[in-house]
């Protein structure tokens, strides 16, 4: 079965489907996206995942290209024209095509496209196998709670990941804490046994993952902490794992060639790993949502 994509209006052949050279994703990063978990035939986290699109196109001030409504029957039917049961959903919108200049363009249409793909279901035997992060300087910009397109830094992160045959590169900031993957929220459980992930604020994007996470915990009386951690603090950690809606929750077994705990995944984060499923099987994403910085 061929693929088919959405763009600006028009379902076309995945391998046709083209943009104009002078969208502005296309040569400022002028733009922003979002990724959606499809599991088992369900959309994961629709209402947080528009919530922070609204948050993001509001913050750089870039118009709906249509209503949040349209979007979202937009994002499931894509999903439905190529068969995804299990996979992923690519939705990007851009300030759209104008004469190539810095300033917003007068009369410019935001640019909407959306792709979808399968992906093996979720397998928690291999979630729970573990893979290691490296830990790497955190080079971008100063809001990453806005998910922009402009992902440079966290490409090259991950490339530098993949090269020393790591899954994910935590990244540090000038204070030596750790923020969060370049495409996955960081989690720890202390040797005291306190789970934590970085706050919401600029400093991370805050995954619709987390979220559920996070919400699922609270439901099972699971106590969390939203707070940076060190470096060392990950180092002298009993447990690591990380959140996105790709990887899931998938356990951290080694940071920067040193084993986490006794070097398998921890038995929290195994519990976590079942909650989740459960959660978003349940109410099929988080419900809170609506705390964006
Ligand atoms: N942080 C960054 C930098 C990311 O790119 C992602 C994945 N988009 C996440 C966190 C996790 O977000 P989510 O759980 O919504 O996939």
């Amino acid at each position: 079965m061929s693929r088919i994509a959405y763009v600006n209006g028009q379902y076309v052949p995945h391998n046709e489907a083209a943009v104009h050279i002078e969208d502005r994703g296309y040569q400022f990063a002028d733009g922003v996206y979002e990724v959606f978990a499809v599991h088992g035939g369900k959309m994961i986290g629709e209402k947080g995942h528009l919530d922070r699109l609204a948050h993001s196109l509001r913050e750089l001030r870039i118009d709906w290209p249509v209503s949040r409504r349209v979007l979202g029957v937009l994002t499931r039917e894509v999903a439905r024209r190529n068969r995804v049961r299990d996979g992923l959903v690519y939705l990007q919108i851009t300030r759209g095509v104008a004469r190539r200049d810095h300033p917003f363009p007068e009369n410019a249409e935001s640019a909407l496209v959306l792709t979808a793909r399968r992906a093996p279901p979720l397998d928690k035997e291999a979630l729970r196998q573990g893979v290691s992060v490296i830990t790497l300087p955190d080079i971008r910009w100063k809001r990453h709670d806005i998910k922009s397109v402009a992902l440079l830094p966290n490409i090259l992160g991950k490339q530098q990941a993949r090269e020393a045959g790591a899954y994910e590169a935590w990244l540090v900031n000038d204070d030596g804490m750790v923020t969060e993957g370049t495409s996955s929220n960081a989690w720890i459980v202390t040797k005291d046994g306190e789970l934590v992930t970085h706050n919401t604020s600029h400093a991370i994007l805050n995954g619709i993952t987390r979220l559920s996470v996070l919400e699922a915990a609270d439901e099972a009386g699971v106590k969390f902490s939203e707070r940076p951690f060190s470096v060392d603090e990950a180092l002298s950690a009993k447990e690591a794992f990380v959140t996105s809606s790709s990887s899931h929750v998938k356990a951290v077994t080694v940071i920067d060639g040193k084993p986490v705990g006794n070097g398998h995944i921890g038995e929290l984060t195994s519990r976590m790993l079942d909650l989740y499923v459960d959660f978003i099987e349940g109410k099929g994403g988080p419900q809170k949502t609506d705390t964006w910085n």
